[in-house]
């Protein structure tokens, strides 16, 4: 995805997946970009899920997606170690066994998305791969809660990673063969370290 940094630079960003990918649509004000249903209906195609037709959004589908996000963004924070962002409210961290803490919370909002019928699959007559359209909101929303959840139950959830950048709070997932990406990108954060360690 092409992301503009505050200071108004363009660079390449990869999230990784597709739910990491769904907390550029604003995880956290400032940055927030779903304002009215029409955002959500605007932004689903810009993900990696491919969608070129019409997306369908109503107002409970703003709510049901920012809601989705804020708990893939804690359960986000919390796989990566990170301590979030200053002045957003950090994730508690939840005594073991307790069933009604935060996170379980979370996980109730990530398995109600997920619970959704997902975006139906086509195949043309080109053999090309596309999807039914209108997509709904909440199948794009069951897509990205499918992906949650193949997320933090399985291995991968070691990989989620939290740009090391100064002031860069963008999330991925480290799909290297090593596992050690450290930058949101390379042209971006990665490079100002170089400069920085030139300099010094
Ligand atoms: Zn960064």
């Amino acid at each position: 995805m092409l992301l503009t940094g505050g200071d108004g630079q363009r660079f390449r960003f990869d999230a990784g997946t597709l739910c990491l990918e769904f907390l550029l649509s604003g995880a956290v004000e400032p940055w927030e970009l779903l304002r009215e249903p029409a955002d959500l209906a605007a932004w689903a195609p810009l993900t990696r899920l491919g969608i070129e037709g019409p997306v369908t959004a109503g107002p409970g589908d703003l709510t049901a997606a920012r809601r989705l996000r804020a708990a893939i963004w804690r359960l986000a924070v919390r796989s990566a170690g990170a301590e979030g962002v200053p002045g957003v409210p950090s994730p508690i961290e939840d005594p073991p066994g307790e069933a009604a803490s935060p996170a379980g919370d979370d996980l109730r909002v990530l398995n109600a998305a997920a619970a959704a019928p997902p975006p139906v699959p086509v195949i043309g007559a080109d053999r090309e791969r596309g999807w039914a359209y209108p997509v709904t909101a909440s199948q794009f929303l069951s897509a990205v809660a499918r992906d949650a959840i193949d997320l933090f139950s399985g291995p991968r959830a070691g990989r989620v990673r939290m740009c090391a950048g100064d002031n860069c709070y963008l999330i991925f997932l480290d799909t290297s063969r090593p596992g050690a990406r450290r930058w949101c990108s390379m042209s971006r954060c990665g490079n100002r370290q170089k400069l920085r360690t030139r300099r010094s």
